[in-house]
């Protein structure tokens, strides 16, 4: 039998660019490509680039580089996709280049430069596509593009406004994953709360019966799949309350993710952030009323344009009454083409520094208060790693995100695999990780 022609795949960025290599992996496995885990052994490199800051162009650029110097042939994709002039400009020996979810372009340059070869044997795609996570979770991408014009941002003009899936082929996708073995959804998207308005809320046939592509309708249908379901990139617009009373029911994880970036009206203002309003604060503390389990994730922004010592105090007022437990800051960085590179007052890189590691130290002791709670209770934990030699598993509760949050260390855990869903009880935390043991090794 000819041997399947092999792919090198790197993929940079966020997780919605993952769920794009995942398709792409998918269907160029479904036409019996295999894949090669390094470049020497691939005919041909795939680069899934990030174009947000010019940090992740410069570092998406290096790893184009990389991977001429390392195997010659090379097809780019995603966001960088957009700037070919300045991908050509650099790396004039490119074999092809497209933008952020064009999977029949990245295809049809893959069959082009290197043929597939016919085989009746190449059914070897998983009913759920292939996946770049561990197999007990997976992202679920409920819309592409971004209606919003946050001036910092790039992302609309390089993924396009809104674009909404019908809720059925979600909810179709999300039960073959389960199916799978998946334990965990990521619902993600550019503005997870404002699916579905692209498309008027539409219905879809969802067995048999009609479910509206809208936030609130899609949660509880995921949630009553009987996975953990995790919602990602959430902006506070006032139907997310609704939201509550499905995690309340325990159908959706307690866990919102809301990039605030900032709390000062003036800075969120000339951000022109999505759903800004002074009564976030109240909103967030009557959530957790009705939600007293509820972790919020978030992110900060210091240094945009503008930014007072007072603007910069309140977003640090913010965190500490909100309890934001889960808190990631950035260093304001302009972005090519972005409206917020017009405004006035550069804050000096001092400032900013001081104002990060400020920043950082009241995450950090909200983080630690937070988590303090915790302990002496029996949860739920998933377990994403094994160290067999400590005799001890890497897990995350209902609280932690993959990748972005902390985790639950768990000793004693003879006979736990990876994938496991366990109860332990909470007996210690520091300033992000939580520290546990099994139920069962303790009776
Ligand atoms: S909400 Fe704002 S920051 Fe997020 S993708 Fe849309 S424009 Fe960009």
């Amino acid at each position: 039998m000819t041997q399947a022609p092999k792919i090198g795949l790197v993929s940079l960025g966020c997780p919605k660019a993952l769920v794009d290599s995942e398709r792409i992996m998918s269907t160029l496995r479904s036409q019996g490509y295999s894949f090669s885990r390094d470049y020497a052994g691939a005919d041909i490199v795939l680069v899934n680039t990030c174009g947000f800051l010019d940090s992740a162009k410069q570092e998406s650029l290096e790893a184009i580089g990389e991977a001429l110097n390392e195997n010659g042939r090379v097809i780019v994709t995603g966001c960088l996709g957009v700037e070919e002039e300045l991908i050509r400009a650099t790396h004039p020996s490119v074999l092809a280049i497209s933008g952020p979810h064009q999977y029949e372009n990245v295809v049809s340059a893959v069959h082009e430069h290197l043929p597939p070869v016919p085989n009746k044997f190449v059914d070897l795609v998983p009913e759920q596509g292939l996946k770049l996570t561990p197999r007990h979770y997976a992202y679920l991408k409920i819309s592409e593009g971004c209606n919003n014009r946050c001036s910092f941002c790039i992302i609309p003009q390089i993924r396009g406004d809104l674009a909404s899936r019908p809720a059925a082929g979600i909810l179709g996708e999300a039960e073959g994953l389960i199916r799978s073995g998946v334990k965990e959804l990521l619902v993600i998207s550019q503005d997870t709360s404002a699916y579905g308005v692209d498309i008027k809320y539409a219905e879809s046939n969802y067995r048999g019966r009609p479910v509206k592509a809208k936030f609130y309708d899609l949660a509880k249908e995921l949630g009553q799949l009987g996975a953990w379901v995790r919602l990602h990139y959430v902006y506070p617009y006032p139907h997310v309350d609704q939201v509550m009373e499905l995690m309340a029911e325990g159908l959706v994880l307690p866990y919102l993710d809301i990039p605030f970036q900032h709390a000062s009206p003036k800075v969120l203002k000339a951000m022109r952030r999505p759903a800004h309003q002074d009564k976030t604060l109240n909103r967030i503390l009557k959530w957790r009323e009705q939600v007293p389990d509820l972790t919020v994730r978030s992110n900060f922004i210091v240094g945009f344009p503008g930014e007072t010592e007072e603007d910069f105090e309140m977003m640090l007022d913010f965190i500490e009454e909100a309890e934001i437990d889960r808190a990631g800051c950035f260093k304001y960085e302009p972005v090519t083409g972005a409206p917020a590179n017009e405004l006035e007052g550069i804050v000096p890189d001092e400032v900013m520094q001081d104002r990060f590691e400020r920043l950082m130290e009241v995450a950090q002791n909200v983080s630690t208060g937070q988590l303090a709670k915790k302990v002496g209770r029996t949860i739920d934990v998933l377990v994403d790693d094994v160290d067999p030699d400590n005799n001890r598993v890497i897990a995350r509760s209902k609280w932690d995100a993959p990748e972005i949050d902390g985790q639950v260390i768990v000793s004693n855990a003879d006979g736990i695999k990876v994938g496991d869903m366990v109860s332990v009880l909470v007996t210690a935390s520091d300033e992000y990780d939580l520290f546990a043991e099994p139920v069962k090794a303790l009776n």
